[in-house]
């Protein structure tokens, strides 16, 4: 099979747009949708502080490298790579390395926060302690608030994460599963500022997962390929199966999936049905109910709430 638009062997094909790319133009494509969501995502964005979410992993390490690539000649922009260590030894420590080389290779600035210092626990160590808990619940919930945490601390006006397109196909469908339409608008990109939260960009919303580990293979990136040793009990996993067949038969199902996000969004934006967070009684921070679900874990497994709040 040839490319579409050279001579050359295709490296890829993309049933989903019935193309066959070769390396070249497949990079090229990567880049050209990742420039345009940057632009759909973070419109005319005028400088500041730009935190990347970089776990070491394939997809954040091609976010930053096209996010460092996207503001290279924005003297005002200043990036930071922010890497949470959950605390899992034999899978985190390999990611930290990777994140370090990337960093170190592109010359940008790098944070580690660690939950052991912040929430004076860690995601094995209350594993251990509540085996009948699934670890991703309370370790995804606490990563995202020390991202906030983090990113408020530096400064940030914008918090890029490394989400896929297999990625955000799930997690609507999971919404839609459980009954949780209104979190589909609270999802990145945000749409509208929301108070305490640093806004956050998607910027490899379009690009499937397969593509995004051919890019960062093809770009030589420095990305561990570890998998956290609680990945097997994540709910998500039966989201990612269906995902994959749907994609199978129906091939496009993960960009209408996308869609989806879109046009609830849009839908759901007007802010009397967003509605204004009520504040965590425990940490002050924006909240559903009472209390905010990160102290909600806390709680539940007789912790402390620690200050959690940024600047
Ligand atoms: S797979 Fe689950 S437990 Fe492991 S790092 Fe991700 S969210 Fe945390
Ligand atoms: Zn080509
Ligand atoms: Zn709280």
């Amino acid at each position: 099979m040839r490319c579409d638009d050279c001579d050359e062997p295709a490296a890829i094909d993309q049933p989903y747009a019935a193309a066959h790319l070769c390396a070249r133009h497949f990079s090229r494509s990567v880049e050209e949708r990742v420039r345009r969501e940057m632009h759909r995502q973070a419109p005319r964005f005028p400088g500041g502080v730009v935190a990347v979410a970089l776990s070491g992993g394939k997809d954040s390490s091609v976010a930053l490298q096209l996010t460092h690539r996207h503001f290279s000649r924005r003297p005002n922009v200043h990036l930071i790579a922010l890497t949470i260590d959950e605390g899992i030894p034999g899978y985190r420590p390999a990611t930290v390395e990777a994140a370090r080389a990337l960093t170190g290779r592109l010359g940008v600035e790098h944070r580690l926060v660690s939950a052991r210092e912040r929430l004076g626990t860690t995601t094995d160590e209350t594993a251990r302690a509540r085996p009948e808990v699934v670890p991703c619940s309370f370790c995804g919930v606490w990563r995202r608030r020390l991202l906030n945490d983090a990113a408020r601390e530096v400064g940030a006006d914008l918090l890029v994460l490394g989400f896929n397109l297999d990625d955000l196909a799930q997690t609507v469908l999971m919404n839609l599963a459980r009954g949780d339409v209104d979190r589909i608008p609270r999802m990145a990109p945000h749409r509208q500022r929301q108070p305490g939260l640093v806004p956050r960009i998607a910027p490899l919303a379009t690009v499937p997962e397969r593509e995004v580990f051919l890019y960062a293979h093809l770009e030589g990136l420095p990305f561990d390929h570890g998998v956290c040793p609680h990945a097997d009990r994540a709910s998500r996993n039966v989201f990612r199966e269906v995902v994959w067949r749907l994609e199978e038969e129906l091939p496009g199902t993960r960009h209408a999936l996308l869609k989806t996000q879109r046009r609830i969004a849009e839908l759901l934006s007007a802010p009397a049905l967003v509605g204004a967070p009520n504040r965590c009684v425990d940490c002050g921070e924006a909240a559903a109910g009472e209390r905010c679900r990160p102290c909600e874990y806390l709680k539940s497994m007789g912790r402390p709430s620690p200050a959690m709040v940024g600047p």
